[in-house]
């Protein structure tokens, strides 16, 4: 199929033309059809599969008719993390060239002012983050009533992040006659539901199975001891032939120590995560894209739907809590046709991790041995371990598992290890209907006040702001847990108190 034959425009074509695409995707050759016909779609897609130019292309020729009001905007993209939104900005711009369509891009860690002057002259496409969009919205400076077209992408993101309150929010704002785009790469049944209640009538998509990954990528998992993981990427990563590589870390402060180690020892790195300002987050980002930095240490929420080309490798310095998670980080790579490589580094505890992970995916990632590095065997629930270590590896080809036991003694965990024992005890999924089953909007006096959240990013203008007479819905903001998981993660663990302990429980029992 070709991309003139879905419908676009002269101006669109063009466009797409320059940019060197000679035939649509799948999901593109299936859903740019149903945009333009004006039709709620519900996408399972993950990035990679050229999903945003499915929804940005139609819109674009959707919204080339009228113009926009002052702060009322006629479309509303919201994403995830500010560098998907700002990803999709950069679409608007190639694609929309031939157009003059206005586009505002409210996220946070960008000053105020600048997003308030792209209001007020009128935007035909608005990309946001929810918080900064509520942030708006609160202060008056937005009006959602003229919204004609919604694209929520990447909802189960949403959902991990904690950001499905406020995308409910968000769209009961809205006018209820709209046309809606949902995005999704998996579809669980929490995000089934809310499609369900946002969309009317929706045309769903589907162009890979969901939670699968993809053909291109070669995965490898090696089972090592935590304290030489270090050693071992570095291995890793002299052994292959690497151009590019992002390594991912579960928690923010892994990032930084995992950078700073690189560095040390001679390799060209970098580092994103979510407490870094969002200036110093987009220039280590340019600087990646441009190849000025090899290798980019990164936490999950700093790299989701990240679109680098032709990345040639992902490490999971860590294996992810979500097996979700896993699918979303190898697949930076093995995109737009390339073939990608991915290697793991499980710990012995992380073996229940990496079984969630392979029933995802329905296959066992085929295991490897790292030059130089022993390999160890997983721990049995239990605490024992399951099988014995090969000694020294030889080389990272593929081997079966081992299951023999091990002839080193047990070691003490390292620091970096202690923060670790909540992950066990976290079942993530299940966490979740809890949410569902609350009852939204309780009033706030019935609710205990909130631990002040250091972990979330900064949003010092919510701070500085009076406080209001009655702001009902920052109490569904005190369930957040995931967010705070995953999005700042160095904090671990929903389930337990983690370093919150209150004090009268600290106090010994008379
Ligand atoms: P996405 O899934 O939107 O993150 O897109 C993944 C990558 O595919 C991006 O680098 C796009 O520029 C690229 N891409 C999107 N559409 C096409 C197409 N029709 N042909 C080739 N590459 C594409």
């Amino acid at each position: 199929m070709s991309f003139e034959s879905l419908g676009l425009s002269a101006p669109v074509l063009q466009a797409v033309a320059e940019k060197g695409y000679t035939k649509p995707t799948l999901i593109q050759e299936k859903a740019i059809p149903i945009c333009l016909m004006g039709r709620d779609v519900l996408g399972c897609a993950q990035t990679g599969t050229g999903k945003t130019a499915s929804f940005v292309l139609p819109m674009i020729d959707i919204l080339s008719e009228g113009r926009a009001k002052a702060r009322m905007p006629r479309s509303l993209i919201l994403e995830p993390t500010r560098e998907l939104a700002a990803q999709v900005a950069e679409n608007f711009e190639i694609y929309g060239k031939y157009h003059k369509l206005n586009m505002a891009l409210l996220i946070g860690g960008v000053s105020f002012p600048d997003q308030e002057r792209a209001l007020e002259r009128g935007a035909d496409v608005l990309i946001a983050t929810p918080g900064r969009l509520l942030d708006h919205f609160e202060r008056g400076g937005i009006l959602l009533n003229d919204v004609k077209i919604l694209v929520i992408d990447e909802a189960d993101r949403m959902l991990d992040m904690g950001f499905i309150p406020d995308v409910e929010r968000i769209v009961a704002t809205l006018p209820p006659l709209r046309q809606t785009l949902f995005f999704s790469a998996t579809m669980p049944p929490e995000i089934k539901r809310l499609a369900d209640r946002f969309l009317s009538n929706p045309k769903e998509v589907t162009v890979a199975p969901p939670a699968s990954a993809s053909k291109n990528i070669v995965q490898g998992l090696a089972v090592v001891p935590e304290e030489d993981k270090r050693e071992a990427l570095r291995a890793l990563i002299k052994e292959q032939d690497i151009k590019n590589a992002i390594v991912f870390c579960n928690r923010k402060k892994d990032v930084a120590i995992l950078q700073g180690s690189l560095k040390k020892h001679g390799f060209n790195a970098g580092a994103l995560h979510g407490d870094m300002s969002q200036p110093a987050r987009m220039e280590t980002l340019e600087k990646f894209k441009q190849g000025e930095i090899q290798i980019l240490v990164a936490s999950d929420v700093a790299a989701r739907g990240l679109d680098i080309v032709a990345m040639s490798h992902v490490f999971n310095f860590d294996v992810p809590f979500s097996p979700e998670d896993y699918v979303h980080r190898i697949g930076r790579t093995g995109r737009a046709g390339n073939t990608g490589h991915s290697f793991t580094l499980a710990s012995p505890d992380e073996g229940g991790l990496v079984e969630a992970i392979e029933k995802l995916i329905g296959t066992e990632i085929p295991r490897v041995e790292v030059p130089g590095i022993q390999t160890v065997a997983f721990e049995a629930s239990d605490g024992r371990r399951r099988g014995r270590g090969r000694g020294r590896g030889g080389s990272s080809s593929s081997s079966s598992r081992s299951r023999s036991s091990s002839s080193r003694p047990p070691r003490e965990p390292r620091p970096e290890a202690e923060a670790r024992p909540e992950r066990e005890a976290r079942p993530e999924r299940e966490a979740r209907p809890e949410r569902e089953a609350r009852p939204p909007r309780e009033p706030r006096a019935e609710r205990p006040p909130r631990q002040p959240r250091p972990e979330r990013e900064p949003r010092p203008e919510r701070e500085a702001r009076p406080p209001r007479e009655r702001r009902p819905e920052r109490s569904d903001r005190a369930d957040r847990p995931r967010q705070d998981r995953r999005d700042r993660d160095d904090t671990p663990a929903p389930m337990g108190l983690g370093d919150h302990v209150p004090a009268f429980l600290a106090r010994p029992a008379r």
